[in-house]
């Protein structure tokens, strides 16, 4: 199963939890693993906290200062810094799914990153049951 995720920006976070839920709740299976997984080489999936926005700003401020977008990169496409933001935060979660309910702490969310935006973007996602 994959979800669309539209990006407006060059780095963003995107809380895609609601999505990531109704995609489980579709399935029909009640335990398991779920699997989220980014098809791409410039956007990235991470947990964090979903309930102030200020922390998606400080985690963008942040990453942004210590992984300048020109660096005197080689890459010949020009966006190096958004490959290595991904090879940093990764491609994948994985979130335990209990009782049809993903097993997420009271502030954590599920994040797309987004690297080198604006794109549309597909996150491809894999319930493992265990029934
Ligand atoms: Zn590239």
């Amino acid at each position: 199963m994959q979800i669309s995720v539209k990006t407006n920006a060059r780095t963003q976070m995107i809380d895609i939890t609601s999505q990531v839920q109704k995609v489980v709740k579709d399935s029909g299976i009640k335990n398991g693993l779920v699997h989220v997984y980014s098809m791409h080489t410039t956007a990235a999936i991470t947990i964090n906290e979903n309930a102030d926005p200020a922390v998606e700003k400080d985690i963008l401020n942040t990453i942004n200062k210590v992984i300048p977008w020109d660096d005197h990169f080689k890459h010949v496409e020009g966006n190096s810094a958004a490959h290595i933001k991904v090879s940093l935060f990764g491609p994948s979660e994985i979130i335990p799914l209990e009782n049809s309910a993903l097993v997420l702490g009271t502030w954590q969310g599920i994040y797309f990153c987004e690297f080198d935006g604006p794109r549309n973007r597909r996150v491809n996602i894999k319930i493992l049951s265990d029934e």
